[in-house]
């Protein structure tokens, strides 16, 4: 589990905004922060969403953007402040095998070949998050009957996790950025075959 999992696993939004001092009334609304509002019209709950001005998200958006942080400053604000352990499986199972290694040897020996897996990696994932706005208005469904195509379906549910990946690679200390190679290098490379197998059934 990454940080921003178990860091919405354990803390609503509403916990937070209660947290940094927001009124919440008991059904569960709040006067919304992010605009002028004098009646509460923003639903907190485990995400949040204001019917006046239309902001929206989970408990890092909130936290992100009431604070004005990235996305992986505000998980690691909120570990914090709601004392949650971050430790990722990976990162514990290192830890835990540490010393039974024989002299270190990981797979990406050198800086070099991880500064360049980097950049391979934040290429492929702008390159993915551009596709998938894309289809959020190429697929976009007409009717309210109509299906959803499934890469209108993906791209609703890729968008913010690509989002996070990108920010963390990009403002990330070295040592997330590594987890993070060790985490979802896999990942990165299944949606490389994506994008290419979408090319070839879509070319125009
Ligand atoms: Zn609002």
């Amino acid at each position: 589990m990454n940080i921003f999992q178990t860091v919405k696993e354990n803390v609503t939004a509403r916990q937070a905004a209660e947290q940094y001092g927001l009124k919440v009334n008991k059904n569960g609304m709040v006067c919304c922060p992010f605009h002028d509002d004098r009646h509460p019209s923003m639903k907190v709950d485990r995400g949040f969403c204001c019917f006046a001005c239309g902001a929206k998200g989970d408990v890092i958006t909130f936290v992100a953007d009431f604070f004005h942080l990235a996305p992986l400053e505000a998980a690691k604000k909120l570990a914090e402040d709601f004392q949650i352990p971050v430790f990722t499986d990976n990162a514990r199972k290192r830890n835990a095998s540490k010393k039974k290694e024989k002299p270190k040897r990981t797979f990406y020996q050198t800086e070099k070949k991880f500064e360049e897996w980097e950049r391979e990696s934040i290429r492929i994932l702008s390159d993915y998050l551009h596709l998938l706005e894309e289809w959020k208005i190429r697929y976009a469904p007409k009717t309210p009957e109509e299906e959803w195509k499934a890469e209108f379906i993906e791209a609703c549910q890729q968008t913010e996790k690509i989002n996070y990946y990108l920010d963390l690679l990009v403002f990330g200390e070295l040592q997330d950025r590594i987890e993070f190679l060790l985490d979802s290098g896999k990942d990165v490379k299944r949606i490389e075959k994506r994008m290419e197998e979408y090319r070839r059934n879509n070319k125009e």
